[in-house]
C-alpha cells in the first residue's frame, strides 16, 4: 500500500500571549513538579532496578526532574530475548498495520503529546523552546510519516517480468536484532534511529545517551500508546559499553544504529571486526559521528547574511549540534566589518533556564562537556596563535553555562579550527580575499570530518567553485545559509569521512539499511 509524501509538521511560533505558549508553560510547571521514576521497557514491561541515578536540568543543577533506573548485563541480555521472541510475529505483521502504529505515535506527538515532548527536551536537554520545537516535535514526526511514505516506495520497486514469469523483491528485515545507540542532542534523531529500523520489521534493543533518558522515555510511552507490540523495541539504560559488549558479541546481532562521537564508531567497528565470523550475516554499521563544519564568506559575500547565519549557526542550542558552524574563512576585504557586527550581535545574546522564553541560549549538557569545551577557551586564551574576540566566560555554580565564544585564530591550523568542540565555540580565521581558490583548499584539508559546510557568495562563479573544490568535504552544502537546520525531506542529512557512514537520515536512501531483499522468481 503507498503512503503518499505527507507535509513538513508546521513549527509553532509560541508567540507571547498565545494559547500555545500558555499549555507549553503549564506542561514545563508540571514536569517540574512531578520528579519521575523512569523504569527500563524490556518485553512491554517496565523494569525497575532500585539502582536510581537522577536526573537534573543542566541549566538549573539544584534541581531533580527524577530518577532513572539504571540496567546492567542482564537487562541487555533480557532486551535481546524479547526482541528475538517478538521478531516473527512483528516481521509478518501486514506493512502498513506496522506503519499505522508510527503514524499513530507521529499525531500522539503532534496532538495530543507537543507541549510535553517540549517540555521533556526543554528542561532535560537544555533546549530553548525553539529548538525543541524543531526538533522533539517537527522533526520527530517528520520522519516517523516520511519513513512511513518512503518505506511504502521501497515495497512498490519491483523488477521487471517477461511473459511467462513473475519476478518479484521481497523486502525482509534483517535476520537477528538491531541496536540503536542515540544521541543526547536530538530528541528527533534519539527516536529516528530505533524507529526506521523497526518500521522495516526489525526488533530493536534501544540505549539512549544518559541525559536524553527523559525525552527518551516520554516518546517510549508514546510508542507503546500508539500500539507498538511488547518487545519489538526494547529501552534499556546500562553503560554503553555493556551494551556493546553484550550486542556485539551475540549471533544474532543484525545491525547497529548510531548517532555519537567518532571515538565510539570506530571501536564498534573494531569489536564488530573482531566478532565478525560468529554473525549470520554482515551486519549493517550506520553512523553519524560528528563534524567541524565551515562556513566560507567570498569577497562577494552579503555581510548582514554571514553574520545573522554564523550567529544561529554557530550558538543555536549551545553549539551541540554536530552541524553548527566552528570555523568560519572571512575575506580580508569584509573581515573587519564581519567581526564587528558579530560581535555585536554576540553581545546581545540572552543566555540562561529555558523557562525564560527570551533566552536564546541555555546550558550545555553535563560537566564533562563543560570542561572541554572551557578546556579550549583556555588554550585559545593562553595562546598567541589566538585572540577571543567576545564571550570567553563560563561558570557551573546554577547550571553548565558557557558564554557565546568568537575566537580568531591567526594560524588557520590553530586547534579550534581544527578539532571538534560541540560546544558555543566558533573560530574565524581572516584570508587574503585574493587568494579564495586556495582558501576552499585549506578547508578541505584542515580537518578529517565531512558532515557540513556553507559557502556565502553572490558572484555565481565563487558558488560554483566551492561546490566544485569541496566535493567531499561536506555531505550537507548549503549557499547562503547556515550549516544546520536540515529537514526531513527537504536536506536529507549526512556526511562521509570522520563524520559517518552517509546513509542520509531523512530520506529512502537510509531505510535500504535496514531491509535484506529476497529475489523470487516464478516460472509459468
Ligand atoms: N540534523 C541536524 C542539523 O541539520 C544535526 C544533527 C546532529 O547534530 O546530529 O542541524
Amino acid at each position: 500500500f503507498y503512503f503518499p509524501e505527507p507535509q513538513n509538521e508546521p513549527v509553532y511560533a509560541y508567540a507571547p500571549g498565545s494559547q500555545e505558549r500558555q499549555l507549553l508553560k503549564q506542561q514545563l510547571v508540571h514536569h517540574k513538579a512531578e520528579e519521575l521514576d523512569i523504569p527500563m521497557y524490556i518485553n512491554g514491561q517496565e523494569v525497575r532496578t532500585g539502582q536510581r541515578i537522577a536526573i537534573h536540568p543542566p541549566h538549573e543543577l539544584r534541581h531533580t526532574l527524577g530518577y532513572y533506573h539504571k540496567g546492567d548485563a542482564s537487562h541487555v541480555q533480557a532486551a535481546i530475548d524479547a526482541a528475538l521472541k517478538a521478531k516473527a510475529a512483528w516481521a509478518s505483521m501486514p506493512w502498513e498495520h506496522r506503519a499505522s502504529i508510527f503514524l499513530k505515535a507521529a499525531d500522539l506527538i503532534t496532538d495530543k503529546y507537543r507541549y510535553a515532548m517540549n517540555a521533556t527536551t526543554m528542561l532535560g536537554q537544555s533546549k530553548n523552546v525553539f529548538q525543541a520545537e524543531i526538533d522533539a516535535v517537527c522533526e520527530l514526526a517528520d520522519f516517523l510519516r516520511f519513513n512511513v511514505h518512503y518505506l511504502s516506495e521501497i515495497y512498490a520497486q519491483q523488477p521487471i517480468s517477461p511473459h511467462g514469469v513473475y519476478n518479484r523483491m521481497e523486502y525482509r528485515p534483517l535476520e537477528g536484532f538491531v541496536v540503536a545507540i542515540t544521541p543526547f542532542n536530538f530528541s528527533s534523531i534519539a527516536g529516528n534511529l530505533p524507529t526506521v529500523a523497526a518500521m522495516c520489521g526489525n526488533v530493536v534493543v534501544w540505549k539512549p545517551a544518559e541525559n536524553q533518558i527523559y525525552a527518551a522515555q516520554q516518546f517510549m510511552r508514546i510508542l507503546i500508546e500508539a500500539g507498538l507490540p511488547a518487545g519489538v523495541i526494547n529501552l534499556v539504560f546500562a553503560p554503553g559499553a555493556t551494551v556493546g559488549e553484550i550486542c556485539f558479541n551475540h549471533p544474532d546481532f543484525a545491525g547497529v544504529h548510531f548517532t555519537g562521537s567518532t571515538t565510539v564508531f570506530q571501536d564498534m567497528w573494531n569489536k564488530i571486526g573482531q566478532h565478525i565470523a560468529r554473525y549470520k550475516s554482515y551486519p549493517r554499521i550506520v553512523g553519524e559521528t560528528g563534524g567541524k563544519d565551515f562556513v566560507i564568506a567570498h569577497a562577494s559575500a552579503d555581510i548582514d547574511a554571514v553574520v545573522a547565519n554564523l550567529v544561529r549557526g554557530a550558538f543555536e542550542y549551545q553549539g551541540q549540534k554536530c552541524s553548527a558552524a566552528s570555523r568560519a574563512y572571512l575575506p580580508s576585504n569584509l573581515a573587519d566589518k564581519i567581526v564587528d557586527k558579530l560581535i555585536h550581535e554576540v553581545k546581545t545574546i540572552r543566555m540562561g533556564t529555558v523557562e525564560d522564553f527570551r533566552n536564546f541560549m541555555n546550558a550545555v549538557i553535563d560537566e564533562k562537556a563543560f570542561d572541554k569545551i572551557t578546556g579550549y577557551i583556555e588554550q585559545a586564551r593562553k595562546s598567541p596563535q589566538a585572540q577571543i574576540l567576545v564571550g570567553g566566560n563560563a561558570s557551573k555554580e546554577e547550571g553548565y553555562f558557557i558564554e557565546p565564544t568568537v575566537i580568531e585564530a591567526k594560524d588557520p591550523h590553530f586547534v579550534t579550527m581544527e578539532e571538534e568542540i560541540f560546544g558555543p565555540v566558533l573560530s574565524v580565521y581572516v584570508y587574503d580575499e585574493k587568494h579564495y581558490e586556495e582558501t576552499l583548499d585549506l578547508v578541505d584539508r584542515t580537518s578529517p570530518y565531512a558532515l557540513t559546510g556553507s559557502v556565502f557568495a553572490t558572484d555565481r562563479k565563487a558558488i560554483l567553485l566551492a561546490e566544485q573544490k569541496l566535493v567531499n568535504s561536506a555531505g550537507n552544502f548549503y549557499i547562503n545559509d547556515k550549516p544546520t537546520g536540515a529537514v526531513v525531506g527537504q536536506q536529507p542529512f549526512g556526511g562521509a569521512r570522520a563524520s559517518g557512514t552517509n546513509d542520509k537520515a531523512g530520506s529512502i536512501l537510509n531505510l535500504y539499511r535496514w531491509l535484506s531483499v529476497r529475489t523470487i522468481k516464478e516460472t509459468f
